[in-house]
C-alpha cells in the first residue's frame, strides 16, 4: 500500500534497530546521513550500508534517540 508508511525524520547521529539482524550478529546502525538515501554504519562491526530512506523505514523496528543510547564519557586516562 503506496503512502501507507509516514516519513521519519531520520537525524545523523540517531540510533536505530532493524528487523533484520546483520550478518554479525548485529542490529544496531548509527544513521550518518540522512536525505532520499540514507547512510547507516553497524555499531557492532562497523560496516557501512547505503539504503534509500523508504526502505529503510520498512526495515526499521525501533528508533532510538540520541539521548537513550549516548553512553556516559569515558574518564580520560
Ligand atoms: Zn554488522
Amino acid at each position: 500500500m503506496p503512502g501507507r508508511f509516514h516519513l521519519y525524520p531520520f537525524k545523523a547521529g540517531e540510533t536505530v534497530h532493524l528487523k533484520k539482524v546483520h550478518p554479525c550478529g548485529g542490529h544496531l546502525w548509527l544513521i550518518e546521513r540522512a536525505g532520499s538515501d540514507v547512510a547507516l554504519r553497524c555499531l557492532t562491526c562497523g560496516h557501512r550500508i547505503v539504503m534509500p530512506r523508504q526502505k529503510l523505514e520498512k526495515s526499521i523496528q525501533q528508533v532510538i534517540q540520541r539521548d537513550q543510547t549516548e553512553q556516559p564519557r569515558q574518564i580520560r586516562s
